[in-house]
């Protein structure tokens, strides 16, 4: 199997393992990875993350030139605009409408700065500080701007009333971090107004510092 081969089925595989677990629903959600040869494979508009065919997926070029595939993603801008600035960082985007973090994007005391409250270590650990970004019309170019504009600082990023978009340097990174987004924000709803113990401030740098994670 050609490393695009095996690149095609994993992406339609992770895509139907996160639409199966209902971490988003419909059409919504799409996905991106690089090819070995710089250009992208990306989900095309439309159809579902359970339903992907591998022979149909986009592929780009290096440029970001349309070679081949059905029509992608109108969120495209959102994958571009993290590959153009985490440069080698970023191997695969995830974007998703998972229910939870749609939630926390909603509520007043979510930190605009820091979205996932300090739960556990391993949202810290796969994602540093998730940024939230206002509210954009689906497909709006601003998107990717707002994004250009952290300029290659966060690895991911929550859209207001429309849900997370994650980068990692493989899509399989790239999935996991974003369920460990999820699964955070889920722990949030479910403990808010609780007064959980959440991890200190000593706590929090420890893990920052032990797994080297970027934290500005
Ligand atoms: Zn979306």
């Amino acid at each position: 199997m050609t490393p695009e081969t095996e690149l095609r089925e994993q992406i339609c595989r992770i895509a139907k393992s996160l639409f199966d677990r209902g971490l988003t629903s419909g059409a919504s959600g799409n996905i991106s990875a690089r090819l070995p040869d710089g250009g992208l494979l990306v989900t095309p508009t439309g159809v579902s993350l359970g339903m992907l065919d591998p022979g149909r997926l986009t592929r780009l070029d290096a440029g970001g030139r349309y070679v081949d595939g059905d029509k992608p993603t109108k969120e495209l801008p959102l994958h571009a605009a993290f590959y153009e600035t985490r440069q080698a960082k970023a191997g695969a985007v995830v974007h998703l409408h998972s229910t939870h973090s749609v939630a926390l994007s909603m509520l007043p005391e979510t930190d605009p700065d820091n979205v996932l409250p300090p739960l556990t270590p391993y949202s810290i650990m796969r994602l540093g500080k998730v940024k939230l970004l206002p509210f954009f019309r689906p497909g709006d170019a601003a998107m990717g701007e707002a994004i250009r504009g952290l300029a290659g600082k966060r690895s991911a990023v929550l859209l207001a009333n429309h849900g997370p978009v994650v980068a990692a340097k493989d899509l399989e990174a790239a999935a996991f971090a974003m369920e460990e987004l999820e699964e955070t924000a889920r722990l949030a709803l479910l403990t808010r107004g609780m007064k959980p113990n959440m991890l200190t401030e000593a706590q929090i740098r420890q893990v920052v510092e032990h797994f080297n994670v970027e934290w500005d």
